[in-house]
């Protein structure tokens, strides 16, 4: 059972999202990882348009139908944009903060962990944005992942997901690789969020190579379909049961 969620003293970016919707701006939210420099996430992109969209989301969003589940919505751009579409939408996220966020946007947002089975409602649209995907944490865990989505799809659903190949992040000047073998999938990130003195606590995340993701989805029992690729190593995927009826 994996009921865990975000509380509001300990979120970095459910803060930064939080004061970005109140007051229109935000400090910077840093993201660090034992594997690359310091990074930072503009807050505002958080906040995106559809036109500030990488064409993989936008492809998303034309995709979706039915009920959806927006599953890791942040501050529910997504969501929102689809409502506007007429879609029926429902957001969830760990993140206390980024729910009320949400709910003030007048989006049906909910505090649940994606990987919780008392939840149990059925969608015919799964969405994760943003490489959403990452939630997983490690390749091991993918089983969980479309168990999830097996008790949350309604006959005939769909799950949308974009992702990157992380490997040229190893790849050297000549193309030449290094990764260690031995240290399992080379898309497996470490993770700390910050925002002015709130300090997250570490998690893992998962970048996924369209063919391993494709691999691991023919072994669960669904069938994993490129839609688009992105401009940078990254894609959008569709993935649905193999054999809905058996
Ligand atoms: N989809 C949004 C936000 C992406 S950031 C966008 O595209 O802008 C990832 C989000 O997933 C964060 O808000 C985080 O709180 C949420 N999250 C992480 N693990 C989760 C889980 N197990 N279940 C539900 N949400 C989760």
């Amino acid at each position: 059972m994996n009921d865990k969620t975000t509380k509001k003293e300990k979120d970095p970016m459910g803060r930064a999202i939080f004061d970005y919707h109140t007051t229109g701006k935000a400090a910077k939210l840093r993201v660090l990882s034992s594997m690359f420099y310091e990074d930072e996430i503009p807050v505002h992109t958080l906040f995106r348009k559809f036109e500030e969209m990488p064409i993989q989301e936008k492809q998303a969003i034309e995709l979706c139908r039915g009920r959806v589940l927006d599953a890791g919505a942040g501050s529910g751009c997504h969501s929102a944009l689809l409502m506007e579409r007429g879609l029926e939408v429902v957001a969830i996220d760990i993140s206390e903060l980024s729910v009320e966020v949400m709910r003030e946007r007048g989006i049906d947002a909910r505090v649940i962990n994606f990987f919780d089975e008392r939840f149990t409602e059925k969608f015919d649209t799964i969405l994760l944005a943003m490489n959403g995907i990452g939630i997983v944490g490690k390749v091991e865990r993918l089983g969980e992942f479309f168990r999830a989505a097996k008790r949350l799809l309604a006959p005939g659903g769909q799950i949308l997901l974009d992702s990157s190949d992380i490997k040229y992040v190893f790849m050297d000047d000549d193309g030449s690789m290094e990764i260690d073998l031995a240290a399992g999938y080379y898309g497996e990130v470490d993770y700390k969020m910050r925002y002015k003195n709130i300090a997250g606590e570490p998690f893992d995340w998962l970048y996924i190579d369209f063919e391993t993701l494709a691999m691991y989805a023919e072994e669960h029992g669904f069938h994993c379909e490129k839609c688009i690729d992105g401009e940078h190593y990254d894609y959008l995927a569709c993935i649905t049961e193999s054999n809905p009826d058996v």
